[in-house]
């Protein structure tokens, strides 16, 4: 997903949840999500492009 503030949040399911609330609370502090409501602003991408965000 991409956040609003512009950044691209990528993530395998397992990790993805942590990876935005990471985020959420490094840079939005007082927004908080349940996993339903993240999961509704993700979007699928390919395994191949999150390997590619991961491996940087
Ligand atoms: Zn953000």
């Amino acid at each position: 997903m991409t956040c609003p503030c512009g950044q691209a949040l990528v993530g395998f399911d397992d990790t993805f949840i942590p990876t935005v609330r990471k985020h959420l609370t490094d840079n939005h502090p007082g927004h908080e999500y349940d996993d339903d409501q993240i999961l509704m602003f993700a979007s699928s991408v390919s395994d191949d492009y999150v390997r590619q965000q991961a491996d940087g």
